[in-house]
């Protein structure tokens, strides 16, 4: 059993679901479990949807654009446009229907997986012209809580339907990345990119031999090849190395992932689509010994300087007051330094956040505030890593260990 996993970008169009039935000719077999996304960038479209649908704007011009797009796929490669596929339009437009003036995130999640319904339902119908093909809706098995848009899973019942479902599986399996359901019965979504845990929740609950993600880059590379030139790929990662990286930004995969695979072991491959002789940046628990240094840059960070008010130091209590209000609000810290008095603190810069945290902080500290800053940190560095580093750059913050480096600046 494998489980591949399909993003938006490799079935943005015909070619791309040709692409996805050689690919599984060529590596799949009849124990494969396919979880796609929604094609190309129907979810921000669909995202685009919902504001306009709950703000009760005009929205019938989106859902002809969605629909105009997926028919467009489907005159490139079927002759009839399938049934199991119209009833998503039907579906998306009752939806759409029926949620004016209802809470924005169940909305949305009642809303934005039609985008993987509506892509899986084409792509079963097209392998179903040659092939044993099975369509699977994601929502009967993966169960979640009630954390709309963020949803958490339910890992007992969720394996419990998996297997039920699949371990006996002997055809192909398509079904979506990115959306569960809750108890009752409404639909979930995991988190935006959210398809590449999807395949690793498939991968745990099946004891999978291997979980592969296609994309459109060669596997893991150690920069964001739109970012900096001359990015080098990395054959083989620890799942250890690839978390780090995540957790520091990396947007190579979607960082819940790593941990069910890691749990069992289950060595988790990223190859290209286009290129099927490259074999791709291969995950598992073996330690690599040298790795190449790993650049991320992020962008729209805020820094934020809390100074105490009575003279004290910014002692251990006071850390922790502003450590919990973060807590409380579900904010990442990217970089952190104290001095004797102050406390700076560098997270993504949204503005609901940083209005919170002034709220809730205001009273103990004097606050300030400054954004939008870049953070680059160099993960793994050697000497000559530093002159990737835009040289005229303002620095804020620095920080080196002997294994990593960041820095902030304007
Ligand atoms: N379609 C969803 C998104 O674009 C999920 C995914 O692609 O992983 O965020
Ligand atoms: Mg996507």
């Amino acid at each position: 059993m494998q489980i591949f996993k399909f993003g938006g970008a490799s079935v943005k169009d015909g070619e791309g679901v040709k692409n996805l039935e050689k690919v599984l000719q060529k590596f799949g077999d009849d124990r494969t479990l396919v979880v796609v996304s929604a094609m190309g960038k129907m979810t921000n479209k669909l995202e685009e949807l919902v504001d306009l649908v709950v703000e009760g704007a005009v929205y019938d011009p989106v859902i002809e654009e969605i629909c105009a797009y997926h028919r467009g796929v489907i005159g490139d490669i079927l002759q009839e446009i399938p049934s199991t596929y119209v009833k998503w339009e039907e579906s998306l437009k009752g939806w759409c229907s029926k949620v004016k003036g209802e809470d924005l995130l169940w909305s949305y999640d009642q809303i934005v997986p039609h985008g993987e319904l509506m892509s899986t339902s084409i792509i079963a119908a097209y392998l179903q012209r040659s092939s044993r093909c099975t369509w699977l809706d994601a929502r009967e098995v993966i169960r979640t809580d009630q954390y709309f848009t963020e949803a958490n899973i339910d890992w007992v019942v969720t394996e419990k339907r998996i297997t039920k479902e699949l371990s006996q599986m002997d055809q192909v399996i398509v079904t979506q990345g990115f959306i569960g359901s809750d108890a009752e019965g409404n639909s979930t979504t995991l988190g935006r990119e959210g398809s590449d845990f999807s395949g690793s929740i498939f991968a745990y609950c099946l004891e999978a031999e291997s979980f592969t993600v296609w994309k459109d880059v060669k596997g893991i590379l150690n920069a964001d090849p739109r970012v900096m030139e001359d990015t080098e790929k990395y054959d083989f990662l620890s799942y250890r190395e690839i978390t780090e990286m995540t957790y520091y930004g990396a947007q190579v995969i979607h960082p819940k992932t790593l941990k069910p695979l890691a749990q069992k072991n289950i060595p988790l491959k990223v190859r290209s689509f286009e290129e099927l002789n490259t074999e791709g940046t291969l995950i598992s628990s073996q330690n690599t010994k040298k790795t190449v240094p790993c650049f991320v840059f992020k962008d729209n960070q805020l820094l934020v300087t809390a100074e105490v008010k009575d003279h004290n130091f910014m002692n251990e209590q006071k850390l922790g007051m502003i450590l919990q209000v973060l807590d409380l609000l579900n904010v990442k810290i990217n970089l952190m330094q104290n001095s004797a008095l102050t406390f700076s603190f560098c997270i993504d810069n949204k503005e609901f956040k940083a209005r919170k945290i002034k709220e809730l902080l205001n009273r103990d500290f004097i606050l300030s505030f400054e954004s939008p800053l870049k953070l680059a940190t160099i993960k793994n560095y050697q000497p000559d890593s530093f002159n990737f580093l835009p040289w005229n750059r303002s620095v804020l913050m620095e920080q080196k260990t002997s294994l990593n480096y960041q820095v902030l600046y304007r």
